[in-house]
C-alpha cells in the first residue's frame, strides 16, 4: 500500500478556501482562495490540475461538482468544508484529504477510513497562534476589557462599570483541558506568572509537568479547582458536549472558559445559560457550529463574551506554516514516500487512535 506506482501521474486537486478579495494583495496571506497555499503556480508547472473555490455549501457548489472528479482536496477549519459520509461516498477517486491547519472533525473521519483514505493535517502548525490566542482571551475576559473598549468607541467613561468585576490573573488557578500540544505551549508561555497551573488529561504527562502544571485525573474535580479553564482537546466521538450543563455547575461560580478548541465540545445552550447566571463570568474562543454560523447564532449575543471569528490558528505566521506542510504532503505523495508521521489522522484506511 501506499507505493510509489499508486500516486503517480497527474492529479486533480481541489483546495476549499475563503476568499479574501481587497486583502489578497498581501502575497503573504496565502490561505486564501486567490493565493492558494502558494502551491498554484508549482503544481501547474508539473501538470496538475489545481482548483481553487470557497463555494462549499449545498448540492449545488462547486465543491459538489468536483467531488466525483477530484483524487486530492485541500481543506482548512476555518472554512470547512464539511465532508459527509454521503460526500466522501460520492468522491470515488478521492485518496488524499490534507487539513490545512490542526483539527479534521469537519471530515467525517470514519467515513474516510471506511473508504480507505488518508487524511492528514499540518502538526504543530499553528499551536503557538492558538496558545498566544487562549492567553490573550484569557486576559480579556478576567481584566473585563471589552466593555471598556466599548465605552471608548460609544463616547462613553465609565471606570466603575468596568472596575466592579476587573481582576489580575496573578494566583489564580489556570488549568488546561487536553496536555496536547496546544496545552503544553500555553503552559510553557504561563509557567512564571505566578499562577498555578493544573491539566486534565487521560493520562500523566512528564511534557507538560515541567512547566509547573500539575496533573488531575478527575474532570469534576480539575473542574472544581480552576478559576480559568482553557479547553485544548481535538472535536472526537468521546470529546463533544464533554462540557454541558453538568460540568459548568462543578466550575467555581464565575470562572473563565476559553474555548478555541471545537465549538461542540461545549454545548451551546448550556453556555449562553451559565452567563446568564453568573456561573461562568465570561466565554472565549473562535470555534463554531457551524462555521461560518448563523446571524442567529446565540454565541454572538450572549453576555460578557470574548468571541471572534475562527481566526487563532491562522496568522500569517501560521500561514506560512501550514502552506509548507501542505507542500511537503504533497511532494511525500507524488513521491510516494510516507507522509510526515505525527500528520496522519487516517492512513490508508487506519484511524488514529485518539479518534477511534
Ligand atoms: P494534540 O493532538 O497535540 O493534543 C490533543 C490532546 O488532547 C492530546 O494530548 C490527547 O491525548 C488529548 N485528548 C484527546 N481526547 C481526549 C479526551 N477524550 N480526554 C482528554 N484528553 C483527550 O492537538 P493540539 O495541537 O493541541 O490541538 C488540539 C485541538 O485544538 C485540535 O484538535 C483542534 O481542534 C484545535 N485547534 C484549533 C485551532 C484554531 O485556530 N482555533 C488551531 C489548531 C488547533
Amino acid at each position: 500500500m501506499g507505493g510509489k506506482e499508486r500516486h503517480e501521474g497527474k492529479h486533480k486537486i481541489l483546495a476549499v478556501l475563503y476568499k479574501a478579495g481587497e486583502y489578497a494583495d498581501n502575497k503573504k496571506f496565502l490561505a486564501c482562495a486567490e493565493n492558494g497555499l502558494g502551491v498554484k503556480e508549482w503544481l501547474k508547472e508539473q501538470g496538475h490540475e489545481f482548483i481553487v473555490t470557497d463555494d462549499k455549501e449545498g448540492p449545488d457548489s462547486e465543491l459538489e461538482k468536483q467531488l466525483p472528479t477530484i483524487d486530492i482536496l485541500i481543506t482548512t477549519p476555518f472554512h470547512p468544508a464539511y465532508m459527509s459520509k454521503e460526500r466522501i461516498q460520492k468522491a470515488k477517486n478521492l485518496k488524499l484529504i490534507i487539513t490545512a491547519g490542526v483539527g479534521s472533525d469537519h471530515i467525517d473521519l470514519h467515513a474516510a477510513a471506511e473508504a480507505g483514505m488518508t487524511v492528514t493535517e499540518i502538526a504543530k502548525s499553528n499551536v503557538t497562534s492558538v496558545a498566544e490566542d487562549e492567553i490573550m482571551r484569557i486576559l480579556i475576559l478576567i481584566r473585563n476589557f471589552i466593555p471598556g473598549y466599548q465605552q471608548v468607541i460609544h463616547d462613553d467613561w465609565n471606570v466603575a462599570a468596568v472596575a466592579h468585576k476587573a481582576y489580575d490573573l496573578e494566583h489564580k488557578t489556570v488549568g488546561t483541558l487536553g496536555a496536547g500540544s496546544i496545552g503544553q505551549e500555553m503552559m510553557k508561555r504561563l509557567q512564571n506568572w505566578d499562577l498555578n497551573l493544573l491539566y486534565y488529561a487521560r493520562h500523566q504527562n512528564e511534557k507538560i509537568e515541567k512547566f509547573g502544571a500539575v496533573w488531575e485525573k478527575d474532570l469534576d474535580t480539575f473542574l472544581s479547582k480552576c478559576d480559568v479553564v482553557s479547553i485544548n482537546v481535538p472535536l472526537t466521538d468521546k470529546t463533544r458536549g464533554m462540557i454541558g450543563k453538568e460540568q459548568l455547575s462543578k466550575m467555581k461560580k464565575g470562572a473563565y472558559l476559553v474555548n478555541n478548541a471545537r465549538g461542540d465540545i461545549v454545548v451551546r445552550e448550556a453556555i449562553g445559560e451559565a452567563l446568564e447566571s453568573g456561573q461562568l463570568n465570561g466565554y472565549g474562543g473562535d470555534v463554531w457550529y457551524p462555521q461560518p454560523p448563523g446571524k442567529d447564532h446565540p454565541w454572538r449575543h450572549m453576555p460578557n463574551h470574548a468571541m471572534t471569528p475562527h481566526l487563532s490558528g491562522t496568522t500569517l505566521d501560521a500561514q506560512a506554516r501550514y502552506a509548507d506542510g501542505t507542500k511537503k504532503i504533497l511532494e511525500c505523495w507524488f513521491d510516494g514516500k510516507p507522509l510526515p508521521e505525527e500528520d496522519y489522522i487516517v492512513r490508508e484506511g487506519e484511524l488514529a487512535s485518539q479518534y477511534q
